[in-house]
């Protein structure tokens, strides 16, 4: 009887990623962070930003919007219209978890697809709301950047134009830093410079293991 054997090697499928979730609050520099990992080599998943584009994609995430929020969600060349969404759901606790119930599960699955193509053993997956959404869980570790009050107020007028209370309004809407510091698996604080910020980046990530 013939022997069965393979033509070709058996490779050992590829072990998945490891999902590395990086999260901070207004202006405590986690762009900046995510910037410096990917110049160490790393990917990094945008939740945010893939976020504004899913939505403007997605011919249900349209349909779904729309129904909540309205027609004017979208503008007449049929793009999202982010400043009537953000008016609408600014003060209003429960249409805004409603809306996230209709954009995060697209984000999960936009997520997945994109990890399912990258073939490094770290990926890491920029959130705002990692703990808020407890998307920590779904994560290896979590890595949050941090500053004090003070510094990303200023950091975030300087950046955008905003005046200090207006800064100070959104701080105040989000999870306290002493919450996400006590939950984070490794921190990195941005209170100094961009130079500090960088080494901190390169010691945290590749000590990751
Ligand atoms: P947001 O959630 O508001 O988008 P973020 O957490 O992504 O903010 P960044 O945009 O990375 O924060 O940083 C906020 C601003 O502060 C940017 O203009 C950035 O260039 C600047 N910045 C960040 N870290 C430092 C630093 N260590 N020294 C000087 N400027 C910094």
């Amino acid at each position: 009887m013939e022997e069965l054997h393979s033509e070709t090697p058996q490779t050992e499928p590829e072990p998945a990623p490891k999902i590395i979730g990086l999260t901070g609050g207004i202006g405590s520099g986690k762009t900046t962070v995510a910037r410096f990992i990917e110049e160490f080599g790393f990917p990094v998943y945008y939740s945010d930003d893939r976020a504004k584009t899913i939505v403007n994609e997605s011919e249900d995430l349209k349909i779904k919007i729309k129904e909540l929020l309205g027609e004017d969600s979208y503008d007449e060349n049929g793009l999202y219209d982010r400043k009537f969404v953000a008016d609408k759901v600014f003060n209003n606790r429960d249409l805004l978890q409603q809306l996230n119930e209709i954009i995060h599960p697209a984000v999960k699955i936009d997520f997945e697809n994109w990890v399912r193509k990258q073939s490094k053993y770290l990926v890491f997956k920029e959130t705002a709301l990692l703990f808020e959404l407890k998307l920590n869980r779904q994560c290896y570790k979590s890595l949050l950047v941090t500053a004090e009050d003070n510094i990303r107020i200023k950091r975030v007028m300087d950046r955008d134009y905003k005046t200090y209370r207006e800064v100070e309004t959104v701080m105040e809407k989000q999870m306290p830093e002493r919450d996400k510091i006590k939950m984070a698996d490794c921190i990195i604080y941005n209170n100094t410079n961009l130079e500090d910020l960088k080494e901190q980046t390169e010691k945290v990530i590749f000590s990751i293991e």
